[in-house]
């Protein structure tokens, strides 16, 4: 199949190399030189606009930083360029309003369009072991499901249009939450006297077990390898899970949902990330607890 990719970063590059894979002819654009350059590399065509990568395209996938650029990207360059029998993918995570309006905006001018955020990082990405979420018609979910598998380890419909962002932004709210309260009790077990591979032995076990404890542990040297391992480097940037919960608080205030744990968790990460941490992996909040 000849897919169109717009947006080779961290995440976008590995995902197209495994389309590439795949079998597809992956005809790719990014406004970053080196990017393009990557994608060569792992054999896809680079090009030097959208309007050129996404001509006689039979799928356009995009992994973009943000809805306003999203927005501008299929407004300007992507809708009405690119054959109508074209199923559009856009995999990045942005608010659910803008999924909504970008899909509204390609079915009244004949296209199918989906939107499937991931859970997954950059290991991921490059491994084609991400998890997406997907929101659209049952047709539109039918005719992505085999262009994102080849990307992912899981591909799940999760309702109408905005519904993949949707599930995404409660997904990370809770992990955003759930990564503070699994800091903390470390940070008093620890003041408290306990050994905190003990510690882990006994709660991985028990009702405070979460994915925040037993597979990503904040604490060096407990449980899995994971980036506490490597000085917080790699792994899922603070200032994304920010990014994550600010879209959560958005969608909260949209909805009328009481997210109260969720509010604190943005505070304080906003606050890491404001002390320059913006960069470290989510976990290394623990050092401020
Ligand atoms: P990134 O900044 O590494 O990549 C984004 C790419 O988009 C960059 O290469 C940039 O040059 C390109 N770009 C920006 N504007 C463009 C335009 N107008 N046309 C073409 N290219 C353009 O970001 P990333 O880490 O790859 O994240 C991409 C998306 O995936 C984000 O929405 C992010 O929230 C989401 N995400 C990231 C992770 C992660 O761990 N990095 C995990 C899950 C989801």
């Amino acid at each position: 199949m000849k897919i169109a990719f717009i947006g080779l970063g961290n995440m976008g590059g590995g995902m197209a190399a495994n389309l590439v894979k795949a079998g597809h002819e992956v005809h790719a654009f990014d406004l970053s030189p080196d990017a393009l350059a990557r994608a060569r590399d792992n054999r896809c065509q680079t090009y030097t606009s959208v309007r050129e990568a996404v001509q006689g395209a039979e799928a356009v996938v995009s992994m973009l930083p943000n809805g306003a650029i999203v927005d501008s990207v299929y407004g300007a360059d992507v809708i009405g360029q690119t054959p109508t029998s074209a199923l559009l993918l856009d995999c990045s995570t942005i608010d659910v309003d803008t999924a909504r309006k970008v899909e509204a905006a390609a079915r009244a001018a004949g296209y199918a369009m989906v939107d499937a955020p991931v859970s997954g990082g950059i290991a991921a990405a490059n491994g084609g072991t991400l998890t997406f979420m997907v929101g659209g018609s049952a047709e539109a979910f039918a005719r992505a499901e085999p262009i994102l598998a080849a990307m992912g380890k899981a591909v799940i419909h999760a309702g109408v249009s905005g519904a993949g962002q949707a599930a995404k932004i409660c997904n990370n709210m809770i992990l955003g939450a759930t990564m503070i309260a699994t800091c903390e009790a470390f940070a008093m077990a620890d003041k408290l006297g306990l050994d905190l591979q003990t510690f882990f032995d006994i709660s991985s076990k028990a009702s405070g077990q979460s994915w925040s404890m037993t597979s990503y542990c904040p604490v060096p040297g407990v449980g899995p390898q994971s980036p506490a391992d490597n000085g917080y480097q790699g792994g899922f940037a603070a200032a994304l899970m920010l990014k994550d919960l600010k879209l959560a608080m958005e969608a909260a205030q949209g909805a009328g949902a009481q997210v109260p744990m969720g509010q604190r968790a943005e505070e304080l990460y906003a606050r890491f990330a404001e002390a320059g941490n913006g960069g470290l992996d989510f976990s290394a909040i623990i050092k401020t607890l």
